[in-house]
């Protein structure tokens, strides 16, 4: 028994199981099962318009016997390059009715990007927008790709809203005329039009067979596919669902601000909401003011979310124009939050907003703080139900002791099965007996709450100190003038390396470095503060919004390669 184990069920209310039965079913089945029971339940909202429960289920039948038409076989991977759309929930669940697996892409992957990955996973299929059609015929030249479906906004928004539109019509008009002379190009609303829907049913083993091959962030190493199974996802999502107790099924409107193609959004906002039967505001891309307006109109009352979307919905300078009421619960991850930003959000909108943690590797959510009971600031909580975790001194690869620092493991039914093709990968942070490790840094104290001090890789050391960033980074948003802070190392001839950060400073903010640098040297020992500070207007993010640390040390490096 680990350490852990032993003290984190003593914080469990009752009303949360400290172990569960998870269903051991196909991931789809809780779309038809909604549909069954919730058919004319409003399911997704986008932009206006609103599709019900049995429309949903209905167009995923359509679009999943179509693949299967045009050759899908069980296990075939097919990949998904769309923002938060109709489109992107119906895709997703389409390929693992026709039991195919997800590829999920990034929208904003360029050429050479998404070729690697369609190589890399050998995808037959890519079901896109029209805006990066483009981008799929080239890569459908140059891999195994043999099928694009193409659709466009306009498949769900028939009449133009304001002076773009008209623009995006005529642009995707052109893309589709050209995808429709293709004889391997297959246009979304013909396909709605035209298909059987009749979907040959596939024999899934859901602890065997994968539902998605899920690349990493990429703020490590290189991209490689996380084999997650349908049970490993069904597993994530039911546990979410014991931590939401007071949630009630087909009563909750959450807010899809996450993108889906990230496992975050994908398992705590889509996977989630279909299976409470939940109606879900999809919002393609995150603007502050069209966040706050659709809060205030559509009335969510779940919103997960990242510290960076909490942070520039607080710094917005109409915010208390707005009345957002209605959120109950938010669940923060993907980076630190700081509790300022805690404390803020919470009185401003009346509702809870809890810290969790999580990887693409666990599907994604391991741990997390009581929403409805105990939490501790700074902490990533306690793991969750049938999760176990331990701490992993470095050098001698055993337990660590409460209070050490080491490197965070866990063990449980989320885990991933192994990376696509890389026996050697899986092996280096996933043991024969289940453990996985998460290459971040922390420790747990005496109550079994976590802590993350920071990634392996992150560690800064500075004159043979050792530097963790998130504790500089933390003294320097409790700053009144600070948005959003980052510390990285940079090579320094002396000391090896030395501490420098990036700030992006509050609306009106006049502060200086030399004022910054006052205020560190009050608050942390001197070899902590930081050498040099970059005042910039944004920092580089991932689609969840988290700060890419790696790429401003790369870029660091650059400056320094090129001097
Ligand atoms: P991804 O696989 O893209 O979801 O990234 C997972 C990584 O995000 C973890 O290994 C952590 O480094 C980081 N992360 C997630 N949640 C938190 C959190 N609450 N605090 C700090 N880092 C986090």
């Amino acid at each position: 028994m680990t350490i852990s184990e032993r003290l984190w069920h003593k914080h469990y209310p009752p009303e949360i199981s400290t172990t569960m039965e998870y269903e051991k079913r196909p991931l789809h089945e809780f779309l038809e099962e909604s549909a069954a029971l919730y058919g004319e339940k409003k399911a997704l909202y986008f932009m206006g318009k609103e599709l019900t429960y049995r429309e949903v289920n209905k167009q995923t039948r359509l679009l999943a016997s179509y693949l299967q038409e045009i050759g899908l076989t069980k296990g075939d991977r097919v990949a998904i390059m769309l923002p938060n759309t109709p489109q992107s929930v119906i895709a997703y669940y389409a390929v693992l009715m026709a039991g195919g697996v997800v590829v999920q892409t990034n929208p904003l992957y360029m050429e050479r990007e998404l070729e690697y990955q369609v190589k890399d996973s050998g995808a037959k299929m890519i079901i896109c927008l029209d805006a990066f059609y483009p981008k799929a015929v080239y890569v459908k030249g140059r891999t195994s790709l043999h099928h694009i479906i193409v659709t466009g906004i306009k498949d769900y928004l028939p009449f133009p809203k304001n002076k773009i539109y008209p623009f995006i019509q005529r642009k995707s008009a052109k893309v589709l005329v050209k995808a429709e002379q293709s004889t391997d190009t297959h246009l979304w609303n013909r396909i709605l039009e035209t298909s059987s829907g009749q979907v040959t049913p596939v024999d899934i083993d859901p602890e065997e067979d994968l539902a998605l091959l899920q690349y990493t962030g990429g703020t490590t190493g290189f991209p490689k596919g996380v084999m997650l199974t349908h049970y490993n996802l069904v597993v994530n999502t039911q546990m979410s669902l014991n931590w939401l107790y007071k949630s009630e099924k087909g009563q909750e409107t959450v807010l899809a601000i996450l993108p889906f193609f990230h496992v975050y959004g994908m398992t705590s906002v889509m996977n989630l909401s279909i299976m409470m039967s939940s109606r879900i505001i999809l919002m393609p891309k995150f603007e502050a003011e069209d966040v706050l307006k659709v809060i205030e109109k559509q009335r969510p009352t779940l919103f997960p979310g990242a510290p960076t979307i909490y942070i520039a919905l607080l710094n917005h300078p109409r915010l208390k124009k707005y009345d957002l009421s209605s959120i109950e619960a938010c669940l923060s991850g993907s980076a630190p939050l700081p509790v300022e930003v805690q404390e803020r959000f919470e009185e401003i909108t009346g509702g809870k907003l809890v810290e969790g943690y999580g990887l693409t590797e666990t599907s994604p959510v391991t741990h997390s703080n009581f929403i409805w009971g105990r939490r501790v600031s700074g902490s990533i909580g306690v793991p969750w139900p049938d999760t176990d975790a331990k701490i992993i001194k470095l050098e001698e690869n055993e337990e660590a002791d409460i209070g050490s620092i080491g490197e965070i493991a866990v063990k449980g039914p989320q885990v991933m099965k192994g990376y696509w093709n890389k026996p050697e990968e899986t092996a280096q942070v996933l043991s024969e007996d289940g453990w996985f490790r998460t290459g971040d840094m922390g420790y747990m104290n005496e109550e079994g709450y976590f802590f993350i001090v920071d990634r392996k890789k992150d560690m800064i050391i500075a004159g043979g100190y050792n530097i963790y960033p998130r504790e500089v980074e933390e003294v320097l948003y409790e700053h009144e003038a600070v948005q959003e802070a980052v510390v990285v190392g940079v090579p320094d001839p002396y000391r090896g390396e030395t501490v420098k950060a990036f700030i992006v400073k509050k609306q009106g903010s006049g502060i200086t470095e030399d004022e910054l640098n006052e205020y560190c040297r009050k608050k942390m020992a001197a070899y902590k503060v930081p050498r040099i500070y970059e005042f910039r207007d944004d920092l580089p993010k991932t689609a969840v919004g988290k700060i890419l640390r790696r790429s401003l040390v790369e870029e660091e490096k650059r400056k320094l390669e090129d001097s």
